[in-house]
């Protein structure tokens, strides 16, 4: 069996789009499932609008959800030399050859195929023929070249995940493959990558099937009739809860908001590889099953939906599971983030441990944490609802005895109680004024967990208000 080696290939005019991270991770994961090799490419030949600093944002969101690669990045531009080289092979073949056209004159062909209802393409005036007679070239044009695409037949591939397709040829004219600048044009880069690169399968989104036939004639053309392609799986595009494509303009799109939303990597990675994937009915599953059941097997022909609401489950479920010190290290960038100092290590994991339950996102959960560290604003109605004149005589009987005990919860927990006693109430009476009092809201885990995560002072200054 060839070796399995994949590759992604995003382009840095952004961050991490959601799509590209999910192709990312079904190439990643079809590499490892095999022992093969995964490559990051970076497609940066579109100069204008490639930037650095998008490479980095790719390179860390690839890095956060655990997608190593094992070699690249190999940025596109670096690689110029190699793309001139294989185009004057190509041009010395009679498989591409140089066009002069000034984009005036492309306007105008354009436009008179329109005047005549023709879909607009390349005339071929400039590719040679037998017995045609070329114009000469005028001076002072940088010519581009062309790929003579076959003008008759088709191109047909088996899709690894939409199944058998084929496309006639009269569909593509002849493609520019190398600019006026000499900086290739994407078809033609990615080809002569992914023959250099040795790339055994391509997952991509399905924007690119059109793609496809141009780059399958440009493999044939470069590496000869016989040499072995990558076998293209085009995923379909993930769609919005709106039901159109899922985009900036209607929510966040980029993996790295996610993280900023506190949305753990492996219920990201999770929950993007079950968006358009499926093992069996499995939900929840960690990178190493994701790695052991992947086998390209089971992608989804049609386009999946994004619901915020399963990724907030998803991640839910994986906060849950999570080692609390390493949810207060996150917190704890968090809290940061808002200047606030959360503290001792030993006490935040426990909050971290006490909270995840009723949290969705690391956000939530500093939401939650917060309350240790900052003064907490009860609403006047949770404070009319709770903290009433028959519970206030115990509220402050409970405080000269928390300014008293031992501060563990156990003493906490003696303290309530004896409290309860004295004042003939329940605990539902007086927890909930307790709650508002001093974490601002009426519901937390149990009252006595909850107040010996604070320093002492504090507890007594928020029932001092009484
Ligand atoms: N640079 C292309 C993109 O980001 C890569 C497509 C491909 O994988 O061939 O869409």
């Amino acid at each position: 069996m060839r070796p399995i080696r994949t590759r992604i290939a995003p382009s840095p005019t952004g961050y991490l789009h959601l799509g590209t991270a999910r192709t990312a991770l079904y190439s990643w994961a079809y590499a490892r499932h095999h022992g093969g090799r995964f490559v990051l490419r970076i497609e940066d030949t579109d100069v204008a609008r490639s930037t650095q600093e998008a490479t980095e944002q790719i390179v860390a969101a690839m890095h956060w959800l655990g997608l190593d690669y094992d070699e690249g990045p190999i940025h596109q531009m670096s690689r110029l030399e190699r793309y001139r080289e294989v185009a004057e092979r190509l041009i010395a073949e009679g498989r591409a050859y140089r066009c002069w056209c000034t984009p005036e004159e492309l306007d105008a062909m354009r436009e008179a195929q329109r005047a005549r209802g023709e879909k607009t393409h390349y005339d071929g005036r400039w590719r040679p023929a037998p017995g045609k007679v070329l114009p000469a070239p005028p001076a002072g044009v940088p010519p581009v070249v062309r790929f003579a695409n076959p003008a008759h037949g088709s191109v047909a591939w088996n899709d690894l995940v939409k199944g058998p397709i084929t496309i006639a040829n009269e569909e593509f004219d002849d493609l520019v493959i190398l600019r006026g600048d000499g900086v290739p044009t994407y078809n033609f880069a990615v080809v002569v990558d992914d023959w250099d690169m040795h790339i055994s399968h391509v997952y991509r989104g399905d924007e690119h099937i059109n793609n496809t036939p141009w780059q399958i004639n440009l493999w044939r053309a470069i590496a000869g009739p016989d040499a072995e392609l990558p076998q293209y799986g085009h995923c379909p595009v993930i769609l919005g809860e709106d039901g159109l494509k899922l985009s900036k303009r209607r929510g966040a799109v980029s993996v790295t908001a996610y993280r900023d939303l506190g949305y753990l990597p492996e219920a990201m990675l999770n929950y993007l590889a079950r968006l358009g994937w499926s093992h069996g009915d499995e939900e929840l599953f960690t990178r190493e099953q994701m790695v052991q059941w992947f086998d390209g097997s089971h992608l989804a022909k049609s386009p999946a939906q994004w619901d915020p609401a399963k990724l907030a489950w998803v991640n839910a479920q994986w906060l849950k599971r999570a080692d609390d010190a390493r949810l207060a290290g996150l917190v704890r960038e968090q809290l940061a983030g808002r200047g606030i100092d959360a503290g001792d290590e030993a006490t935040l994991a426990r909050a971290a441990g006490l909270f995840k339950d009723r949290c969705s996102t690391v956000v939530e959960l500093a939401d939650w944490t917060a309350m240790l560290f900052v003064p907490v604003a009860p609403s006047a109605a949770d404070l009319a609802a709770h903290v009433t004149p028959a519970v206030r005589p115990a509220l402050r009987a409970l405080r000269d005895r928390l300014a008293e005990v031992e501060w563990s919860r156990e003493a906490i927990g003696a303290a309530f109680k004896a409290v309860l006693a004295a004042h003939q109430l329940k605990l539902p009476q007086l927890a909930p004024a307790v709650r508002v009092r001093v974490c601002g809201r009426a519901q937390t885990p149990s009252i006595d967990a909850v107040l010996a995560l604070f320093a002492r002072d504090v507890v007594l200054q928020r029932l001092a208000a009484v």
